[in-house]
């Protein structure tokens, strides 16, 4: 018996006194968790918890899931729309008429002045998908300008680039039922039990029932290494020598797929000749997993009847991001890994509606998928609004990670930031700040008013969060899922929704454009654009004609495609749990590209001065920059302040003891941070969170990949300094606070 035991006080389940259960979907990560909402009997809501009956999570949330109820009246919630001249005087509170006047009025100053594309918009990947969709009517249908991209850049843009390189089109191939059926599992750069918690559970699942090989690529050792079977403790920035050099193998013992590779891809010839250069007893040298290990894990994955790969931060955030995944995808073709159960190239995403911003916003292009480049697509969305298709720009313009240097360069003005955070998400924020105070006008719109890049604002938009809202989100595996609205807007906050609708008003094609009234009408609009073929006469993949707020209630979530034409012959609200089921790509040949990726070292590396690579990377409790999650008790007492892990040799060296501060420095800054030591990373890395403000992208490099334009925020050099302690735990409570 245990030591006082008896003594012990009973657990207990506080009863919170539900009333009623109202369904919704999590807005966190891209999961797509269903959760049930409990209110009590003054409507009030005092619980969440995971939704049994949704085939997503089966019941199951992660930590942030559980306490988003704790979102509605979280600290530092905008409540009034704010004004001022200048950004370092105080905001005044006003009117929503008055702050969409000066923001309309705004934008048409600096458009008439400087040109249509002097006025950015960077939005994000965490609005509902008709909020999307009225964005980009009213970004490129109303204002004009070209310069319009969302945050997703930074996250997910490497794999919507690999996907259209290999396959023609974006949309993540599989699902993650996919799990039930693979023979072989292969994650790169993905902490899946912290990032996505309750896909991980899945996956969990799936292994308890049947097991099969779980290897994991990641040059430190996370809580998913711990549970592989195969662990690669890659150098950093070189999954693509990896890659190669396995597919050297399989290609040279004759493992491939070569009736699937005949039938269904292009270019086999030029990639069997590139890899000849990546013999394992070579690329070993360079990515640092041994050739033996190479060899039996190209043959482990050859071998199973069906194989899958799954990849996030680890391979999209670098230089060689889109030629990551597209090796990827390589690996998949070439050993006929597409379109069949447990064969799958699977990105998983990060922001809970990343899909529905690269499906339906236009950043990109046109919605649904469309293409500025392609008159006919310019034709067919410029009929639908009703307005000129020559107000369309005929290429897509900047993204988010070349908007921002061309403030520096005064090519932008004046910008409308929606619902994301650069002050703490872009590398190297000290240059970001400078950027932001340079701006003519600055409008921020968000769910916080304490926001840290709202410092730098002129007029601040009150958004209302969640379910205080309706529409869709879609998920990792193409599922539709409807947020209810179960609250009414809190304080003078407003739908984002209804904040386009307002702006739409204030501009002269806004009168020509029809915006529906409600997120459900913009859904009915969605619908109707997503009918019919591509441009090679290929049946069009983002086909939600089938689906309605009802049916996707009452199915907890839908997969598109689900076209009228399913839905009717069908009607079991199923969906498509996997797309080119058929070896059919949305390519001008119907075939799949095998993309030759040679590997260029444009790291930057340890060095004499900055001997430590430097890592990033997610913690459970926290969602992106805190914005919500740093509001919310238990996440933040969880994870309450900015550390970094080190390992316990290299910290002898140095003289540095466990939970002491140092100062860590790169070529672009410093940051001060708690040292955690700890075996999960090498003697020559340490590793960060990245979700604190003013730590790690104060360091970070922000190199570009040439196709994605997504940041390497997974590759720098950094030195370590001892700091005096009381003054860096001074900094640090300081820094907190936000
Ligand atoms: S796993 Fe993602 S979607 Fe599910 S509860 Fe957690 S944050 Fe929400």
């Amino acid at each position: 018996m245990l030591f006082g035991r008896k003594k012990r006080k009973p657990i207990t389940i506080p009863d919170k006194k539900v009333k009623e259960w109202k369904y919704t979907t999590c807005n966190y990560c891209s999961t797509g968790c269903a959760i049930e909402i409990g209110l009590n009997e003054d409507k009030r809501i005092v619980t969440t918890r995971g939704h049994a009956g949704a085939d997503v999570n089966r019941g199951k949330l992660c930590i942030k899931g559980l306490l988003e109820h704790e979102l509605f009246e979280s600290p530092g919630r905008g409540t009034e729309p704010l004004i001022r001249d200048k950004h370092f005087e105080k905001f005044e509170k006003t009117t929503w008429d008055h702050a969409l006047d000066t923001t309309a009025q705004k934008i048409k100053e600096i458009q008439d002045k400087y040109g249509k594309d002097a006025f950015a918009v960077v939005s994000t990947g965490q609005l509902l998908t008709e909020e999307f969709y009225t964005l980009g009517k009213l970004t490129r249908g109303c204002i004009g300008t070209n310069n319009y991209d969302g945050n997703t850049t930074l996250c997910m843009a490497s794999a919507v680039s690999g996907y259209k390189r290999s396959f023609g089109s974006d949309g993540p191939p599989g699902c993650y039922d996919d799990f039930e059926h693979t023979h072989c599992f292969m994650a790169f750069g993905s902490n899946l039990p912290e990032q996505h918690p309750v896909i991980y559970w899945r996956l969990k699942e799936a292994l308890e029932k049947r097991k099969f090989p779980l290897i994991v690529v990641d040059p430190r050792v996370t809580m998913f290494a711990q549970f592989a079977d195969i662990h690669l403790p890659i150098t950093p920035g070189t999954d693509c020598v990896l890659i190669n050099s396995m597919m050297y193998v399989i290609i040279n013992e004759g493992l491939q797929d070569q009736a699937y590779i005949d039938a269904h891809t292009e270019g086999y010839e030029a990639v069997k000749a590139l890899v000849q250069d990546y013999a394992p007893e070579v690329a070993q040298h360079q990515c640092g997993i041994d050739e033996d290990r190479i060899r039996s894990v190209a043959r482990l994955y050859a071998k199973a009847p069906s194989a899958m790969s799954i990849w996030t931060m680890g391979i999209n955030q670098s230089t060689h991001g889109s030629d990551g995944v597209a090796n990827i995808n390589n690996l998949n073709l070439i050993t006929g890994n597409i379109g069949k159960p447990g064969g799958t190239s699977l990105s998983i995403t990060g922001q809970c509606n990343a899909m529905g911003t690269r499906e339906w916003s236009s950043c990109s292009g046109l919605p649904g998928y469309r293409a500025l480049e392609n008159p006919q697509h310019r034709q067919e969305i410029a009929d639908f609004w009703g307005i000129d298709p020559e107000f369309f720009p005929k290429k897509r313009g900047l993204a988010q990670t070349d908007i921002f240097p061309a403030i520096e360069t005064g090519d932008i003005k004046g910008m409308w930031i929606v619902a994301t955070n650069p002050m703490t998400s872009m590398a190297n924020t000290p240059r970001i700040r400078k950027m932001l105070e340079s701006l003519d006008f600055l409008v921020v719109q968000d769910v916080y008013a304490d926001v840290e890049t709202n410092q730098y604002s002129h007029v601040y938009f009150p958004a209302s969060v969640w379910a205080e809202k309706e529409g869709c989100h879609t998920n990792t595996e193409r599922r539709v899922s409807l947020i209810s609205n179960v609250l009414p807007p809190y304080a003078n906050s407003k739908p984002d929704f209804w904040i386009f609708n307002q702006m739409a008003k204030r501009f002269d094609n806004g009168q020509k454009i029809k915006f529906p009234e409600t997120p459900e009408g913009a859904f009915e609009e969605m619908k109707q654009l997503s009918k019919g073929s591509n441009p090679y006469g290929n049946e069009r993949t983002l086909d939600i004609s089938g689906m309605s707020y009802e049916k996707i209630v009452k199915a907890r979530g839908i997969q598109w495609p689900y076209s009228e034409e399913q839905d009717k012959a069908s009607g079991s609200l199923k969906g498509s749990p996997r797309l080119y089921t058929d070896g059919k790509f949305q390519t001008p040949s119907g075939k799949a590209n095998l993309i030759c990726v040679d590997f260029y070292d444009n790291n930057e590396k340890p060095c004499k001065d900055y001997p430590f690579w430097l890592n990033s990377g997610r913690v459970v409790e926290h969602f992106h920059t805190r914005t919500r999650t740093g509001k919310i008790g238990n996440c933040n007492k969880f994870s309450p302040t900015p550390y970094m892990e080190m390992n316990p040799d290299a910290a002898k060296e140095l003289g540095i003891e466990h939970q002491t501060y140092v100062r860590l420095t790169s070529r672009r800054g410093d940051a001060v941070v708690l040292v955690q030591l700890t075996q999960r990373v090498s003697r020559d890395m340490v590793f960060i969170p990245f979700h604190f403000h003013d730590c790690v992208n104060r360091l970070t490099v922000g190199l570009l990949d040439p196709y994605s334009r997504q940041p390497a925020f997974k590759q720098c050099s950094a030195r370590i300094e001892k700091v005096d302690q009381e003054e860096a735990a001074r900094l640090n409570a300081e820094r907190r606070n936000y």
